[in-house]
């Protein structure tokens, strides 16, 4: 069984960019359904205690579509509250100068990602990833399609551009939750610690699954 992992912050912390009513919805009942449809399936397929890992890619390699749906949604969400923080920071160091390399600044790196994210059509993701060399890329994912599926592929920061990320708080303004999203929430201190890990390991996994069957 895998569990739902809570916010790594308060309900209210990431007001008003992202609502404490928006944060209760989006983590305790969408995040939370993920988790329980997941945990469901494999029940149901008598599959065993792997990591969430490595059954998101064999559930995309064997096209077992609903089981990837929920379980990389699971991963996803966990991994999107990871990427925010209450505290606005800036991007530092290595990560700062990996930036500057592959788009010229902050500034560029805000505008490409919030227009990747405002144009992807329909439900999905906007992240910022790193390939194994070290050079960055922004890209967007649809519905529950992640990273974890692609070799070499490391992901530094996420946000989601489903609606119900954004409803509540900005109706169908996309643009403008993408735009104070970057500009205060993104947790680059998680980003930095993400793009170290691409060569060296210890990337973000989510918590191991418990051994409890029903
Ligand atoms: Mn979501």
């Amino acid at each position: 069984m895998f569990s739902l992992p809570d916010l790594p912050y308060a309900y209210d912390a990431l007001s008003p960019v992202i609502s404490d009513d928006t944060l209760h919805f989006h983590h305790d009942k969408h995040h939370a359904t993920y988790v329980k449809n997941a945990n469901d399936i494999l029940q149901q397929a008598g599959k065993g205690f792997k990591s969430l890992e490595e059954i998101v890619a064999e559930s995309h390699r064997s096209g077992d579509k609903k089981l990837f749906n929920n379980t990389a949604q699971a991963w996803n969400h966990a991994f999107f509250w990871e990427a925010m923080s209450p505290e606005t920071q800036d991007p530092s160091g290595d990560l700062a100068q990996a930036i500057e390399k592959a788009f010229g600044g902050i500034e560029k790196l805000k505008d490409t990602f919030v227009t990747e994210g405002a144009g992807h059509f329909g439900s999905g993701w906007v992240w910022l990833v790193s390939d194994a060399g070290g050079a960055l890329k922004v890209i967007s994912t649809h519905d529950a399609a992640d990273t974890l599926t692609e070799q070499g592929m490391t992901p530094l920061l996420v946000c989601d551009v489903w609606e119900h990320a954004y409803y509540l708080d900005y109706q169908n303004d996309r643009k403008t939750f993408l735009t104070k999203w970057f500009e205060a929430l993104p947790n680059w201190r998680f980003a930095a610690k993400q793009f170290d890990a691409r060569a060296r390991g210890g990337a973000y996994r989510y918590p191991e699954p418990s051994r409890v069957s029903a």
